[in-house]
């Protein structure tokens, strides 16, 4: 006979609980046994009543009310109106048992393990007589048991061990003289004396085990939420994706480990009888869900799945008194299991300074108590420290038996967990090498679960979660590329991009799913909040998201302030804004060496030359061993269409006002004339190659002389550029002229001295044909000696520059 088990969620309400009766109702055979969970919520809803009426507090009462509800609206939802009242008066009376029971409990104000268990039993009580009922108003012809009858355990109340040898004799005897379906509550069962007893939170799931497995059932069907046992807990990391087949061992340790679609001790029955067990989808049942059954041979994955338990401590029993004295172990988990405490993981370093193990934080501090007693002696005589307890700890575990002779699963573990900032307090892996866990901070497991799930299934997309900041031209052109290209970076690159958090000066405003990128602008207004630059950064941290990006798409210094703050919380960083660069090279420094530390990255390509592979060609000729002896470049456009354009008929003022009109210059020319823009260009290339050179070490040349400078207005700013810099400007350009030249604003780093300065371009040199706004840069290096390097293009622009952003993001997740 087969064995099916429906959950909570599965018996929810009426409407569920007719899709039960539809799945059973389509099997080839009426022969089974139907396993069911209390209504979903009601279980909590008991134990919460008790805690309630524990505490003297009448609000019990609501509670009971609720519960009466939901029963009753399942009751009239189903059954006819002619049967109804039967059906009710059976419920009222075992609601009234139930009401009785909070009451006396509120009268003496206590609740014995004992009692909590008559308590919850009524939520399977209920569910599986109503469930019967269902069933016969369909037409079945069904048997109601009450699991107490032959499920027998012994008297630990909340969580009671089986008797199997008793258990399965009175369940083979039932089903000998009766057949068809039968309808059993899961959870409940009795002890020698008959007094309820239940299985453990999730225990339907081992009710159906048991009678599978004494029935030698061909299957047991355990009927869920989901379609089958994933990856990972998809509540937690939204790319999990069921699997198909999972062994008896896998499974174990991934629901050990807290995947809580089936409850650990599930498995052991049917593995003992090598009894398949399925894990179905109640609302999507044509899905083929997981099959768990005795070995596996799919390789397309080396492991299974990733589970975690997200609160945990840990006890560390150390003291030189410990190394080389052999039992020391043996003490500390004889004194834990006298106690019965549940002891989850456990390391120790090969120097036998110390044990470490995990244990739920309900058991930590009586954990505590247990080993001072045991090694109460070693403390007087300080052999042994006092026993640390470190807490807010979580477990992630990788499960797999192709980790097996799988070289690499470690390090692919730990670098996953690594690139996103999470340190491992400690780790333990079984000699079957079934399973790797790491202890990690709980603030970081939803992180890291993700993190570790994109690492290993690998064939499944990763995500980079952006955070931008700026919606000027550059950040809007931006999303909008973003947005064109996000189907092929899903589809051709496995990325996916989701922009999590949006702000520019006005609003901010953050989504989880993804704010849209193609509405930004409305979502911003409709949804947004006040910007506010300290609390976007806060909540950036909070949310604290794997592959995070920070993109600062703005020209602001105090946005620049921030970079060594975010890096520091392990989110990447990626902006055109050249402020932190060019500031101090204390603080250049910082930022290179917090990104290194942090396993983060600081991309800034866009700091020089826009979308120019400037910065990238620099730092792969110096990585790679080259020694650059000379830079040579232009790295103004404004600049250099002010130098292509100016002529003798052409006088410098005019061409600085059309540039002006054009858009070319900043909306104050001056900040372009002064050389500045290129100064720090050519001060953050020297950085990168080596030198420690503040601004001011930076000879920069102003195309203004000094009484240009000194204009106080914008007025007297035109009259003194045609003043004094037309003429200037035109013996120049005649000059170099006559010597078949041109004039061009270079910037220089050579023998460790960077330059700024017009300069005379003879035709033969590459600068002399360098059109409009474009940039140029020649590297002449050890082995670009005779024949430089260059790179050419256009250095300025938002499509360009925004491409380049872009690029800088898509880097951070394709470099591995
Ligand atoms: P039921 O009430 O049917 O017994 P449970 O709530 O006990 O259902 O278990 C199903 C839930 O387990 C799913 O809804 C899912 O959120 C959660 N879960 C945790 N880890 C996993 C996993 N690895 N695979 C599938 N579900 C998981
Ligand atoms: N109703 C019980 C619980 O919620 C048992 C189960 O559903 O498996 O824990
Ligand atoms: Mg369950």
């Amino acid at each position: 006979m087969d064995v099916l088990k429906f959950g909570g969620t599965s018996v929810k309400d009426a409407k569920n609980i007719s899709r039960v009766i539809d799945i059973v109702s389509n099997r080839d055979s009426r022969q089974a046994v139907v396993v069911v969970s209390a209504l979903g919520g009601i279980t909590n809803q008991l134990i919460e009543a008790a805690a309630l009426a524990e505490n003297g507090q009448d609000s019990y009462k609501t509670l009971l009310t609720e519960i009466e509800t939901r029963h009753l609206d399942v009751i009239k939802a189903l059954i006819t109106v002619n049967r109804q009242s039967s059906v009710v008066a059976k419920v009222k009376i075992q609601l009234n048992e139930l009401e009785d029971l909070l009451r006396g409990m509120s009268l003496v104000g206590e609740v014995s393990p004992r009692t909590l268990d008559i308590v919850q039993s009524f939520g399977e009580r209920l569910s599986s007589y109503i469930i019967y009922e269902a069933f016969k108003e369909r037409g079945f012809d069904v048997t109601h048991l009450d699991a107490r009858q032959i499920i027998k355990t012994d008297s630990n109340y909340n969580n009671a061990l089986v008797d199997f040898d008793t258990t399965n004799a009175l369940i083979t005897q039932w089903f000998s003289s009766h057949k068809g379906l039968h309808i059993i509550p899961g959870f409940i069962a009795s002890n020698a004396e008959n007094k309820t007893t239940t299985l453990g939170r999730g225990g339907s799931d081992y009710t159906a085990s048991i009678l599978a497995a004494a029935l030698n059932s061909s299957i047991l069907e355990i009927w869920t939420d989901v379609d089958g046992m994933m990856t990972a807990d998809p509540r937690k990391v939204s790319k999990a994706f069921p699997v198909e087949h999972v062994s008896y061992s896998e499974a174990m340790e991934l629901s050990h480990f807290g995947a809580k679609v089936i409850y650990p001790p599930t498995i052991v029955p049917a593995m003992a009888k090598k009894i398949p067990i399925a894990i179905k989808n109640t609302f999507n049942p044509s899905s083929f869900g997981t099959l768990i059954k005795d070995s596996v041979d799919d390789n397309t994955s080396s492991i299974r799945g990733i589970s975690s338990i997200d609160d945990i401590c840990l006890l560390t029993v150390e003291g030189s008194g410990l190394v080389g004295v052999s039992g020391v172990a043996m003490r500390v988990f004889r004194a834990l299991a006298q106690e019965k405490i549940n002891v989850i993981l456990i390391t120790q370093g090969s120097s036998e300074h110390n044990i470490t193990f995990a244990v739920l934080p309900k058991e930590a501090s009586k954990s505590k108590e247990i080993l001072e007693k045991e090694f109460a002696l070693e403390r007087k005589l300080n052999l042994v420290d006092p026993i640390r307890v470190d807490k807010e700890l979580s477990i992630i575990a990788v499960v797999g038996e192709n980790m097996k002779n799988t070289p690499g699963i470690s390090a692919r573990l730990f670098e996953a967990l690594g690139r996103n900032g999470i340190s491992v307090v400690c780790t333990a892996q079984g000699a079957s090498e079934l399973n790797i866990s790491v202890v990690i901070e709980k603030f970081h497991v939803r992180k890291g679960l993700n993190a570790i799930h994109e690492a290993f299934f690998l064939d499944k997309k990763k995500r980079l979660n952006l955070y931008v900041v700026g919606t000027g031209t550059i950040g809007k052109t931006l999303l909008t590329q973003i947005n064109e290209q996000m189907d092929y970076l899903s589809n051709q690159t496995n990325i996916d991009v989701r922009l999590v958090g949006l702000a520019n000066s006005k609003r901010m405003w953050f989504n989880e799913d993804g704010i849209s990128l193609g509405n930004w602008r409305e979502e911003l207004d409709l949804h947004g909040s006040r910007a506010n630059l300290n609390e976007f950064i806060q909540k950036m941290k909070e949310q604290n998201m794997r592959n995070a990006v920070f993109v600062d798409n703005t020209a602001n210094a105090t946005v620049a302030a921030t970079y060594a703050d975010i890096l520091d919380a392990n989110i990447n960083v990626v902006t055109p804004n050249k402020i932190a660069n060019s500031g101090t090279f204390k603080h250049y420094l910082k930022l290179q060496q917090l990104a290194l530390k942090k396993n983060v990255y600081f991309l800034y390509e866009t700091n020089v030359g826009a979308g120019l592979p400037i910065i990238s060609t620099l730092k792969d000729m110096i990585h790679s061993g080259d020694k650059i002896l000379r830079i040579e470049a232009i790295l103004s456009g404004t600049l250099n269409y002010l130098f292509s354009s100016i002529s003798e008929e052409k006088p410098f003022s005019k061409v600085v006002k059309e540039a002006k009109d054009l858009g070319f210059t900043e909306p104050d020319p001056r900040l372009d004339l002064n050389g500045m823009d290129v100064g720090r260009k050519v001060l953050i290339l020297s950085r990168e190659i080596g030198h420690q050179l503040e601004l001011s070490d930076v000879s920069i040349e102003n195309l203004m002389s000094s009484e240009t400078q000194a204009s106080e207005t914008m007025d007297e700013f035109w009259q003194n550029l045609e003043k004094y810099e037309d003429g200037r400007y035109a013996e120049m350009i005649s000059k170099a002229k006559a010597a078949g030249n041109c004039l061009r604003y270079v910037a220089t780093i050579e023998n460790g001295k960077v330059s700024t300065g017009v300069k005379e371009i003879p035709p033969s040199h590459p600068f002399y044909s360098l059109e409009g706004s474009d940039n140029i840069i020649k590297f002449t290096s050890s082995r670009y000696k005779n024949n430089p390097l260059t790179v050419k293009g256009p250095g300025a622009g938002a499509e360009v520059t925004a491409a380049g952003v872009f690029a800088d993001i898509v880097r951070i997740i394709n470099t591995p």
